[in-house]
C-alpha cells in the first residue's frame, strides 16, 4: 500500500513537472513567427490545464493567429470564463465608457492571496499614505504586503495587439505550472486592465474587419477610422485633467487599489522599447523612481538578448517631463509607470514592413534601427512582421518583468512606501511648502475647476477657516490651501508650479507647460512660509462655487468676470432676450463689468444664476451705457474625417458648456449654400499643420472609404456618417467657404487652421508664415497682449496682457495699415514673456499677430494664431471663444464692415 501510494506521488510529480501541451499552439505559433529568433521558450508552448480555457476554447482561435481580432464583449466573455473556472482569477468592476461599455480588471495570484484581496489592498492603501506609521510598522506592513503589478492595454486603439496578448497572459498566469509562474502568483497580485478604451476598440475592430482585412502592403493601408473613443482619439493619453470618464474611471480605480507599478502597453518603433525614463526629468518626482525605471528596463534586455530577441532598446525616445499621459497616475503617485512600445501593423496581417526611414525624412534619433549603447542589437531594417511575433515580444518581455518584479516584491513594495514618505517629507522639509487659492477671485468657478482637479488626483486640499497670514500675504477666509506635506504634495506642486525646463537643448515628447494657474486664469500663490502647514482648514471634498444675486430690483444685471459659465447661462436660457453692456457701470458699490448681460429676473434665470456660480445684481432699471442684444448663432463647426482629435476637444467642451452646435464634414461643405444654414462656422485647429491638409485631407488611393454603421459594423458611423471619408471639401469647398463669409457669415479658424484663409486666399492681406526649423515650442505658455481691449471677445479679461499656450499656429502677417483695426492680440515675444515651459528662438513671434479679425464682403474671418480651447486645459483662453460665438453679430464697426443681420 505504501508503494503504491509512493508511485502516486511520482505520477503525479511528474505531472507537474511535465504539464500537458498543445501541440497544434506550438505549430501554429512558429509558423505564424516570421523569423526563428522571434521567438522565446516562455511563450513557443501552451500548458493545457484541466478544466480551466484557453483563449482558444472560448473564442476558437489562439492569440495572434492572422487576421483575428477580438471585440470587447469577446475580450470580456473570455476573462469570465477564466475566472469562472480558476480559483486565481477575480474580475473587479472599474466602471461604465462613454458608450456604455464595461470596464473591467482582471486580479489573478495565488488562491490564498485573492481570498485575502481586501487585506492587500488594505496594506496598500498604508503604504500609500504612510502618515502615522512608526519605521517598524512600515516594516511590518511591507513584510506582509503584495505589490500589485498592473498591466494596461489598448488605449490607442490602433494598437492592436496588447488586448490580445493580454488573455494569453491571464492564462499563462492562471494555468502554467513551473517555478517562475509559482514565484510570480506567491509574490505579486497580477492584474490587467483588457483594454482601456473599450469604445475605441470595439470601433477599430470593426474597421479593421471591413476595410483593412485585405491589407498586404504598407502601401495599400486605408489607416484608421476617423474616432476611436467619443472624443479625442491618441489624446486620450493627454488628458492631464481627466476630461473623459472612461479615463476618470480609471484614474478612481488606481487611486482606489493603488498598484506601485502599472504598466502600459503601446505599440509604434521596432521591434520593442522599454521604457527607462529619460531626460529631461521632472525633478520633483522620486529619485528613487528614476533609479527603478532603468533597472527594470535593462532586466528585460537582458533576458529577451538571452533568448536571443534582436532590436530591444530602452533609451532614445519617450522622457519623463509631463505628467499627462494616463499612466503617469502611476508615477504620479508615487508608484512606477512602465511603457512599451512593441512594433505592429496596426491589425492582424503578416506584412514586409520597412523599418529605416528614407534618408532626410524625420528629425535627428528617428532612425530606430542604428546601433546605440541603448541598442546594441538593433532592429532589422526590413522585416516581415506578423500579429504573433508582436505577442512573442510583448508576452516575452512582460513575463521578464514579471520574473524580476516577483524577485524582489519587497524591494518595490518598500521603494512604494519610501516614495510615498518622501513625497510627505519633503513637503515639510523643502520650500514651496503649499499653494493658496485665495477666496475672493472675481471668478470662483474657474477656482472651483483646479481644486476639484487636484481633489480628482485624491490631492488634500483644505479651506481656511479664517484670514490667513503668511509672509506672501494675508489670503480671506474661504481661501483654499493646498499643503505639500501629504502624499501627493509632489504632484500637487508639479501641477501648479511654473515649469522651469532644465535643458534648453532636449526635446521633449509632449508638452514642456501646464501649470494649472496660468492656464484657467485663476489666482494661485506660491507659498515658501512653512507656516503655512499650521493653517487650520477643513478638508474640501469637492467644490462648489453657489451663484449669488445682490439687491432687489426686475433687471439682472449678471457680471462679466470671466466664467465660462456665463455661455451655459445664455445657451439654458436660449428662449430669453439677453443683452449685454458695452461699458462697465456701477451699481452701488458693485463694478459691473462690460460684457455683462442684462436680462430680465424671474425664478427661472436666478436659479440657474446660482446653479452655475455667478453673480449678479438686480438692477431697477437698465444703465445708461450703450448695449446690444446678445443673439445665439445657427453654429456649425467643421471637421475633417482624418483629422478629429484636435476637433474633439472643442466637441467636448461646447458639449460641456452647453453650445450648441451642428459638426459638419466636407460633404456639407461641398453641398454650399452654407450662410442659408449658418451664421458662424468654427473650424478647429486640425490637419497636420497645413492649409492643404485639410483642404485635401484623406488622399483617395482610388476606390472609397466608407464610415457607415451597419448590422455587421455597428460600432462605424459614429459621430458623423460618410459613404466615403477621402478627397476633403477640395477647392470648391474652399469657395463655399468663401462664399459662406462674403455673404455675412463669421468663419472662425483655430491654431494652425487659420493657415487656411491666409493660404486659400480667404483673407487675401493676410500672410500665415512658419518658424525656422530653429525654432522650438512644445506648448510653452507665453504672454500675449490684448490690443482691442474694447472688442467684445475679450469681455471678461481685465488684464492687457493674458497667458496662452502657444499652439505653434501660423506666423501671421497683417500689412501694416489694417493692423491698428485688424490685429486683436498680439506677442511680445521677449524671453520675458515666456511664462512656463521652453520656447527656444522667442525672438521669431516677436510682435506677430495673436488674433486677427479681418472682414471679408459683407462678413469676416476671426483668425486665432492660438488655440483658444487645447486639450481641456486653457480653460482662461476659453471666453475668447465663447465671446466670440456670443457676440458673432456685435463687432465694434472700427473693426470690421460686417453688419448685424
Ligand atoms: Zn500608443
Amino acid at each position: 500500500m505504501k508503494k503504491t501510494l509512493l508511485v502516486i506521488l511520482a505520477a503525479a510529480g511528474a505531472a507537474l513537472a511535465q504539464q500537458a501541451q498543445d501541440p497544434d499552439f506550438a505549430r501554429l505559433v512558429k509558423e505564424w513567427t516570421t523569423r526563428p529568433e522571434f521567438i522565446s521558450p516562455l511563450v513557443d508552448h501552451l500548458p493545457k490545464a484541466n478544466g480551466i480555457p484557453s483563449p482558444k476554447d472560448v473564442l476558437g482561435y489562439y492569440v495572434g493567429t492572422p487576421k483575428k481580432l477580438t471585440h470587447v464583449a469577446d475580450l470580456l466573455r473570455y476573462y469570465r470564463a477564466l475566472e469562472s473556472a480558476s480559483k486565481r482569477v477575480k474580475i473587479l468592476p472599474a466602471g461604465t465608457t462613454d458608450e456604455g461599455r464595461e470596464q473591467v480588471v482582471v486580479a489573478i495570484s495565488d488562491q490564498d492571496t485573492l481570498r485575502n484581496l481586501e487585506t492587500y489592498k488594505g496594506d496598500l492603501a498604508k503604504l500609500a499614505d504612510p502618515r502615522g506609521l512608526s519605521a517598524d510598522q512600515a516594516k511590518q506592513i511591507v513584510a506582509q504586503a503584495k505589490p500589485i503589478y498592473m498591466f494596461t492595454g489598448g488605449l490607442h486603439s490602433a494598437e492592436t495587439g496588447p488586448p490580445e496578448m493580454l488573455m494569453e497572459l491571464a492564462y499563462r498566469l492562471a494555468a502554467e505550472d513551473g517555478p517562475l509562474f509559482d514565484q510570480i502568483r506567491r509574490n505579486l497580485i497580477v492584474m490587467i486592465a483588457p483594454v482601456l478604451e473599450p469604445d475605441g476598440r470595439d470601433r477599430y475592430v470593426d474597421w479593421y474587419y471591413r476595410h483593412k482585412i485585405n491589407e498586404e502592403t504598407e502601401a495599400d493601408s486605408v489607416g484608421g477610422p476617423p474616432y476611436w473613443g467619443k472624443y479625442i482619439y491618441h489624446d486620450n493619453n493627454r488628458d492631464i485633467n481627466y476630461s473623459q470618464i472612461t479615463m476618470r474611471n480609471w484614474l478612481k480605480f488606481y487611486l482606489e487599489w493603488h498598484p506601485p507599478i502599472m504598466h502600459d502597453l503601446h505599440e509604434s518603433v521596432p521591434f520593442m522599447y522599454t521604457f527607462s525614463g529619460q531626460a529631461p526629468q521632472n525633478p520633483t518626482l522620486d529619485p528613487i523612481l528614476y533609479a527603478e525605471l532603468p533597472w527594470l528596463s535593462n532586466f528585460e534586455m537582458t533576458k529577451m538578448f538571452g533568448y536571443g530577441m534582436p532590436g530591444v532598446w530602452d533609451h532614445g525616445y519617450v522622457d519623463m517631463w509631463s505628467p499627462g499621459y494616463l499612466g503617469f497616475m502611476s508615477s504620479n503617485h508615487n508608484g512606477m509607470l512602465r511603457m512599451y512600445e512593441t512594433f505592429g501593423n496596426g491589425g492582424a496581417n503578416t506584412m514586409k514592413r520597412i523599418v529605416a526611414p528614407e534618408p532626410g525624412s524625420g528629425p535627428p534619433g528617428a532612425n530606430q534601427t542604428t546601433r546605440e549603447w541603448y541598442r546594441p542589437l538593433p532592429p532589422y531594417k526590413e522585416v516581415v512582421w506578423s500579429m504573433r511575433n508582436n505577442t512573442n515580444y510583448m508576452e516575452t518581455g512582460v513575463l521578464s518583468a514579471l520574473e524580476i518584479a516577483s524577485g524582489y516584491a519587497k524591494t518595490l513594495l518598500q521603494n512604494f512606501y519610501e516614495k510615498s514618505r518622501n513625497s510627505i517629507q519633503s513637503g515639510s522639509t523643502e520650500a514651496p511648502f503649499g499653494y493658496v487659492l485665495p477666496a475672493g477671485q472675481p471668478d470662483m468657478t474657474r477656482v472651483a475647476f483646479i481644486v476639484n482637479i487636484l481633489r480628482l488626483q485624491g490631492i488634500e486640499v483644505g479651506r481656511a477657516n479664517s484670514e490667513v497670514k503668511l509672509k506672501e500675504g494675508a489670503f480671506p477666509a474661504g481661501s483654499l490651501i493646498v499643503k505639500l506635506n501629504q502624499p501627493y504634495g509632489r504632484l500637487a506642486k508639479i501641477l501648479l508650479e511654473k515649469q522651469v525646463y532644465p535643458d534648453q537643448n532636449l526635446r521633449t515628447y509632449d508638452d514642456a507647460a501646464w501649470t494649472m494657474g496660468l492656464m484657467s486664469y485663476a489666482e494661485v500663490q506660491e507659498i515658501s512660509d512653512k507656516a503655512i502647514l499650521e493653517v487650520p482648514v477643513q478638508p474640501v471634498d469637492t467644490l462648489s462655487v453657489p451663484g449669488s444675486i445682490q439687491g432687489t430690483g426686475s433687471l439682472l444685471a449678471v457680471l462679466h468676470n470671466g466664467s465660462n459659465s456665463l455661455v451655459t447661462l445664455r445657451y439654458r436660457l436660449r428662449d430669453v432676450k439677453f443683452e449685454a453692456v458695452e461699458q462697465p457701470f456701477k451699481s452701488g458699490d458693485t463694478e459691473i463689468p462690460a460684457g455683462s448681460f442684462l436680462i430680465q429676473s424671474t425664478p427661472r434665470a436666478r436659479s440657474e444664476i446660482e446653479n452655475l456660480g455667478l453673480k449678479a445684481v438686480a438692477l431697477s432699471a437698465a444703465p445708461s451705457v450703450p448695449r446690444h442684444d446678445v443673439d445665439l448663432p445657427r453654429l456649425a463647426m467643421f471637421s475633417t474625417w482624418g483629422s478629429t482629435q484636435d476637433v474633439g476637444w472643442v466637441r467636448y467642451a461646447f458639449d460641456h458648456f452647453e453650445i450648441k452646435y451642428d459638426l459638419i464634414y466636407k460633404e456639407r461643405i461641398r453641398q454650399g449654400n452654407l450662410r442659408a444654414s449658418y451664421d458662424v462656422i468654427v473650424i478647429p485647429n486640425q490637419g497636420r499643420g497645413s492649409a492643404k491638409s485639410i483642404v485635401f485631407d484623406v488622399a483617395s488611393k482610388g476606390k472609397p472609404i466608407d464610415y457607415t454603421k451597419s448590422a455587421e459594423f455597428p460600432s462605424l458611423g459614429a459621430y458623423g456618417e460618410s459613404s466615403d471619408i477621402t478627397g476633403g471639401m477640395g477647392l470648391e469647398g474652399v469657395v463655399e467657404l468663401d462664399k459662406f463669409a462674403k455673404s455675412g457669415g463669421v468663419l472662425i479658424t483655430l491654431g494652425a487652421s487659420s493657415f487656411l484663409p491666409a493660404e486659400f486666399g480667404l483673407t487675401t492681406t493676410i500672410d500665415a508664415q512658419r518658424a525656422s526649423p530653429q525654432f522650438y515650442a512644445p506648448g510653452p505658455i507665453v504672454e500675449a497682449e490684448i490690443t482691442q481691449p474694447s472688442n467684445p471677445i475679450f469681455y471678461g479679461y481685465s488684464q492687457k496682457t493674458v497667458p496662452v499656450r502657444y499652439a505653434n499656429g501660423p506666423l501671421l502677417r497683417v500689412p501694416q495699415d489694417d493692423r491698428k483695426k485688424e490685429v486683436l492680440m498680439r506677442f511680445p515675444g521677449t524671453e520675458k514673456s515666456v511664462l512656463s515651459g521652453l520656447m527656444r528662438g522667442v525672438a521669431e513671434i516677436r510682435d506677430r499677430p495673436a488674433i486677427v479679425d479681418v472682414p471679408s464682403g459683407r462678413g469676416r474671418v476671426l483668425m486665432f494664431s492660438t488655440n483658444p480651447c487645447y486639450r481641456w486645459q486653457n480653460l482662461g483662453e476659453f471666453n475668447m471663444l465663447a465671446n466670440a460665438i456670443l457676440h458673432f453679430n456685435d463687432v465694434p464697426k472700427s473693426s470690421s464692415s460686417a453688419t448685424a443681420e
